[in-house]
């Protein structure tokens, strides 16, 4: 079968022929329909050797952690799918069994690491191509009739906004301003779960005109340049209401001091993006009870919880589509900027 591999640190991945997997007891083996691009494929492509090494993912290894198919073989005890059902891949896969996992936050497994588990994409081979294995039927959340290519993403750029805006929502009340920096893949389905579950004033932060065009689409209140002079248009457009909580989806320097000076009294601060940043968080350089989060991905509850506000017509996913062939110029695309919304790969 064709995949899209990352085979050599420092070099653009590449369309590869590899056998079709076989699964084993109680893995799974899902045809795949759509897979998406994210922004941390481009970071972990864009690693040295040195810094690669400490994740310790082998090479080659198929990219794809956002992924939707139609179960195509089962493996002995699968009993939960049955072949030809369409599911959604569950990526942060933990061991299944201790106090986190238990609650389906197996985004927080504390052993998966230790057991060598690791998301398919990140670690081992994912979705970008024509089949993917899948540890455990656990993992598959069922698709129903959603169209796999326009909700694919909703695996990662929308479960991981979702939750990061789930754990802020109690401070999220009417009359308070949520600020979504980065209107990419991950932002600008943010913005619609902003406005969908909360009654904060959404505004939208980005640095290109046609991502600030999409934020506004989407349903952001208002949408400004991500510069010095954003915090002052935010305090004119929205008077001394509270900045509540600031999703991150950049987190660079520039973006973290831009998103502290933002923050009211018990905000959040919630970097989502994975930049190397320093912040000064003592006590006196912060408000009072204040927070910084740095969520990562989501639970199996919340992918279904986000699936059902899918089905439910309250938040969709901006998608240019590619073919596998295509796929390294999707990533070309993701790392120039110029896409809208998400790229998704279909088979
Ligand atoms: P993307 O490339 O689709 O979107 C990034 C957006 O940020 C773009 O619209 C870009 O124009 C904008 N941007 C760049 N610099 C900016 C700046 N200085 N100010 C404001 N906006 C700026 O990326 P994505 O796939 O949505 O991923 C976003 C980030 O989230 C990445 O860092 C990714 O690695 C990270 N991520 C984290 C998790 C997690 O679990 N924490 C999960 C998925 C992705
Ligand atoms: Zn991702
Ligand atoms: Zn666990």
């Amino acid at each position: 079968m064709k995949a899209l591999q990352y085979v050599e640190v420092g070099r653009p991945p590449e369309l590869r022929e590899v056998p079709i997997p076989e699964p084993g007891p109680g893995e799974v083996r899902v045809k795949v329909t759509a897979a998406g691009a994210c922004h941390s494929d481009s970071f972990v492509m864009g690693l040295s050797a040195e810094q690669f090494a400490q994740f310790g993912y082998p090479l080659p290894m198929t990219l794809g952690h956002e992924g939707v198919g139609v179960v195509d073989k089962r493996g002995e005890g699968v009993d939960a799918v049955q072949e030809g059902d369409a599911v959604a891949i569950y990526g942060p896969q933990g061991c299944g069994r201790c106090y986190e996992c238990a609650q389906g936050k197996e985004n927080y497994c504390p052993r998966a690491a230790e057991l060598g588990i690791t998301p398919p994409g990140l670690g081992s081979d994912g979705s970008m191509a024509e089949y993917v294995l899948v540890r455990n039927q656990r993992h598959l959340t069922p698709l129903g009739d959603l169209d796999p290519v326009r909700n694919v993403a909703l695996t990662d750029a929308g479960l991981t906004p979702y939750h990061a805006i789930k754990t802020s929502l109690p401070k999220l009340v009417p009359g308070t301003v949520a600020v979504v920096i980065g209107a990419g893949g991950l932002g600008h389905v943010a913005i619609q779960i902003l406005r969908e579950i909360t009654p904060a004033t959404v505004i939208a932060l980005d640095v290109s005109e046609d991502k600030l065009a999409l934020a506004r689409d989407v349903g952001a209140h208002h949408a400004f340049a991500s510069d010095e002079e954003a915090a002052g248009k935010i305090r004119d457009a929205v008077g001394g209401a509270k900045v509540a909580a600031v999703f991150d989806f950049v987190a660079i320097q520039p973006t973290v001091d831009l998103g502290l000076s933002l923050l009211g009294t018990e905000s959040d601060l919630v970097l989502v993006g994975v930049g190397a940043t320093k912040a000064d968080i003592g006590m006196l350089a912060r408000p009072y009870d204040s927070t910084i989060r740095s969520p990562y991905w989501g639970s199996r509850s919340e992918l279904i919880e986000v699936l059902e506000l899918a089905r439910a017509g309250r938040v969709s996913v901006e998608v240019e589509t590619f073919s596998l062939d295509e796929a390294p110029e999707a990533y070309r695309r993701l790392h120039e900027g110029t896409l809208r919304g998400r790229a998704v790969v279909v088979p």
